[in-house]
């Protein structure tokens, strides 16, 4: 087994990442979120079909979503919880094609990815280890990097949309352009001109999901303002939280406030300090500690309940794993 990844800047010696990520991310985790991406440009070849037939699949939407997001830099390390997205791929592109069929369209001369099934996790794993599955299965270099580039941007978009979803917020068309981009990565007939424009567009739509996230913010917690934050700590029990989720933020300071336990920002949801809608909790302290890369030292000194809403994550030592919870109310699933 092998991995190639060069998706982030902390990638092997600016190349890629063939043995181990430096991000902490196993060879076994890196192949699944590649063949998770495969699953999923499967699905959005034949919902665009569908799509341009006049059909709309709520449902691919969601699923584009969530598994574009959970392969980003330091989202998500579970195994388990990868394999269960590639099966809910697999599921839903087999419910597409019976729609698109039954609308008419013939859906003939399928690439792979729109193929191929299995029945077991280890089939799925061994599915994850082909070479045709990774990065490196585009030959020509400048049309993987562009192919690429599109799918990174569909990653932070989805990103951001996932978190303004979170709070309300959708955007049919960033829906839409995620389907119709993931596809276009497989049309082989594209130049690199056209998947430079391509490139471009998804930026656009990249600024369009960080405006609708910003008004989301902005509309539920106010506009943050220049804040001096407490780095202190005080006597009582303490959580820390850290992700970019505010929704999450909002809920564990809904719940904790008036029970004596105080609440920390860490890393990524220092943000959450700047904004007025927060300041309103006698409970919540202030931020504990540095920056994301950091999490392995002040996890430990800081002893108590660890929330992480979203990313960045770093794969934590596994006697802190205990204390570490994400907002689905369970402690981390992390087994590679
Ligand atoms: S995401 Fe992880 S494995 Fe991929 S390039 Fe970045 S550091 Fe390497």
């Amino acid at each position: 087994m092998s991995m190639f990844c060069y998706q982030c800047q902390e990638t092997a010696k600016g190349t890629g990442c063939t043995v181990q990520g430096v991000c902490g991310k196993s060879e076994k985790v890196s192949n699944l979120q590649d063949l998770l991406i495969y699953t999923l440009k499967g699905v959005a070849v034949v919902a665009q079909k569908g799509i341009e037939a006049g059909l709309q699949f709520p449902n691919v939407n969601k699923l584009m979503q969530d598994g574009l997001f959970m392969t980003i830099t330091n989202a998500n390390y579970d195994d388990a919880v990868i394999i269960e997205k590639i099966k809910e791929g697999l599921i839903v592109r087999e419910a597409v094609k019976v729609e698109v069929t039954a609308k008419g369209v013939a859906l003939e001369n399928l690439h792979d990815c729109a193929l191929w099934t299995a029945d077991t996790d280890e089939a799925i794993q061994a599915k994850a280890n082909f070479k045709g599955v990774s990065v490196l299965a585009t030959e020509n270099e400048d049309v993987r990097s562009l192919r690429e580039l599109i799918i990174y941007g569909l990653k932070g978009m989805a990103a951001y949309a996932e978190h303004a979803y979170n709070l309300g917020s959708e955007n049919e068309e960033l829906y839409a352009f995620m389907t119709r981009a993931l596809a276009a990565t497989l049309d082989d007939s594209l130049t690199a001109d056209e998947l430079v424009a391509l490139t471009l567009e998804t930026g656009k739509y990249g600024v369009d999901a960080m405006a609708m996230l910003d008004a989301a913010n902005t509309g539920a917690y106010g506009n943050p303002e220049i804040t001096e934050v407490n780095i202190g700590v005080r006597s009582n029990p303490g959580i820390l939280i850290s992700g970019h989720d505010l929704k999450d933020m909002e809920q564990l300071l809904e719940q904790t406030q008036g029970t004596g336990v105080d609440v920390y920002t860490h890393g990524e949801m220092l943000p959450a300090n700047y904004y007025p809608a927060f300041k309103q909790y006698e409970n919540f302290v202030g931020n504990y500690g540095n920056a994301w890369w950091k999490q392995k030292e002040e996890f430990e000194s800081f002893n108590g309940p660890i929330l992480f809403t979203t990313n960045c994550i770093v794969p934590p030592k596994a006697e802190h794993i205990e204390r570490i919870y994400t907002t689905a109310g369970e402690e981390l699933g992390i087994s590679s």
